[in-house]
């Protein structure tokens, strides 16, 4: 054979084996496009970033959502899926848990109370605290949330303050409400109790004008029947006690101020003897009265020393706190009065927006107190050394007391926490996986997980950058039910319109 030709056979050997490899090739292809995988009546997030509370971001994550469950989460670039899947491209976005609100009030103003579901989902808040109120009527918010779970957010409910004689929350007036009930004796508390737990409450609330003997069995009772405690530390108590007896949370911080003070033995006498000289008196007025006499004096007394006791105590025994810092520090800071806040004002009911916008007018006239101010550091500090020590923290807000709007008013309370010195991580934490693992429900809820519950939030920008970009919600999901923004803000106009 001739050089040349057999040159060409071998360059015609080369290009028909180029041919059958290009060709087996193109089989393998297409046979593994037949194999990508569908999932049936799902919605596949791809390329979206994932906030995990306790991990931080992930970027360019696929997450598919069947029915109410997250059934996969994993990195787009190893997940190719069939083009016959729903598909929503999550670039520029950023998935995380629902928020909750630890500490709500339904009762607090019931005719706002209809509203309250609609302002939390559309301010992306899927689950609530409820943490005090008249027992029928939180129970009739609950019992329509479990019926229709994906428009309403999840509700816990505490039914009303359990307080000791003469109550705060007696329904006096506008201020205090029939929030409490009362008891002037063991007998008598048990029996309460022992309603609510028939009730099939969540947790159980205990009020300030509770005796220590009152307090124990309340503990005791709520043990038994495998409920936290949480509420006020009452007057007659320091807080070391109440939280060695089982409280497994603090609301305000309220009381606090006290045993964190280098005369708090004297202080708890002094209380002492005004709850005796005032036991005939209405009880929201004697609460005042020693909060007046006491709370300066306890915070100009505050002792390092003291202070890192009380929160040897609460690390110890896991007492949580949910410091409701825009609340307690709303007379000094004034969320309410800025222009960006009072927007949402739109979205309650007209008598409500009036009212309020009308005492707002009369709050902004008077100028915060040396005092006020000294309390602001004070909670501010405080709050910076229970995150330090490792006492978890819940974000709640007290809404709807003191102009805070429900829903809005939570991103309110993730700011301020910020500020206060939770990273905004943390703070994302307050609101997500703490409540959960409050209430036992953590592998089910608070992340973004294969086998959790799809209670989400997809945001427009990085909270964890600032955390005042979960306010730029995209599209709140409940219960697997996707809630875009042009569904939020019919939601909002429909309660502007009212
Ligand atoms: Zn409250």
């Amino acid at each position: 054979m001739h050089i040349s030709q057999r040159k060409r056979l071998s360059y015609l050997n080369i290009m028909m084996f180029r041919a059958i490899l290009l060709s087996w090739t193109l089989l393998l292809v297409i046979g593994c496009k037949k194999d990508l995988p569908f999932f049936e009546d799902a919605t596949c997030f791809t390329n979206i970033s994932v906030i995990d509370p306790e991990h931080g971001l992930a970027s360019d994550q696929t997450v598919i959502i069947k029915n109410n469950k997250i059934i996969k989460v994993a990195d787009s670039n190893s997940l190719d899926l069939s083009p016959k899947n729903n598909m929503v491209d999550g670039t520029g976005q950023y998935m995380m848990p629902g928020l909750w609100d630890a500490h709500v009030h339904f009762a607090f103003m019931e005719e706002l109370a209809p509203s309250m579901f609609d302002l939390f989902l559309a301010y992306g808040i899927t689950s609530v605290r409820d943490t005090g109120g008249k027992i029928d009527f939180v129970k009739s918010y609950k019992d329509k949330s479990l019926q229709n779970p994906e428009t309403s957010p999840r509700v816990m409910i505490a039914g009303p303050l359990l307080d000791g004689m003469p109550n705060v929350y007696d329904g006096s007036d506008a201020s205090r409400p029939p929030l409490s009930v009362g008891s002037s004796n063991i007998e008598e508390l048990t029996k309460n109790i022992k309603d609510l737990i028939e009730k099939d409450v969540d947790l159980l609330k205990a009020y300030e004008m509770l005796t220590p003997e009152q307090f124990a069995v309340l503990n005791q009772l709520a043990q038994e029947n495998g409920l936290k405690v949480t509420g006020h530390v009452p007057l007659s108590m320091d807080v070391i006690t109440a939280s060695n007896l089982g409280m497994k949370s603090m609301e305000h911080m309220r009381n606090i101020e006290l045993s964190c003070a280098s005369n708090s033995t004297e202080l708890l006498e002094q209380r002492k003897n005004l709850l005796y000289d005032g036991r005939n008196d209405q009880g929201g007025i004697l609460r005042s009265r020693i909060h007046s006499a006491q709370r300066a004096n306890a915070i100009e007394n505050y002792s390092e020393k003291k202070a890192d006791e009380v929160l040897d105590a609460l690390y110890k025994n896991q007492t949580w706190q949910i410091p409701t810092l825009a609340l307690s520090t709303g007379f000094t800071k004034r969320p309410f009065a800025k222009a960006e806040f009072q927007e949402s004002f739109k979205y309650l009911p007209s008598s409500v927006e009036e009212n309020w916008k009308n005492r707002i007018t009369q709050t902004i006239k008077q100028s915060p107190t040396e005092f006020h101010h000294q309390y602001t550091d004070w909670m501010f500090k405080m709050v910076k050394k229970i995150n330090d020590k490792g006492i978890g923290i819940m974000a709640g807000t007290d809404c709807p007391i003191f102009y805070l709007t429900p829903g809005r008013s939570l991103h309110e309370e993730l700011s301020v926490l910020v500020k206060a010195g939770l990273s905004p991580l943390e703070a994302i934490e307050s609101a997500t996986i703490r409540p959960a693992e409050y209430f036992g429900i953590e592998k089910e809820l608070g992340n973004v997980r294969e086998g959790m519950l799809a209670d989400l939030l997809i945001l427009d920008a990085n909270p964890i950058d600032d955390i005042n970009n979960t306010l730029k919600i995209n599209s709140v999901i409940r219960n697997g039910n996707l809630i875009n923004r042009a569904a939020l803000d019919k939601l909002l106009n429909d309660l502007d319109t009212k």
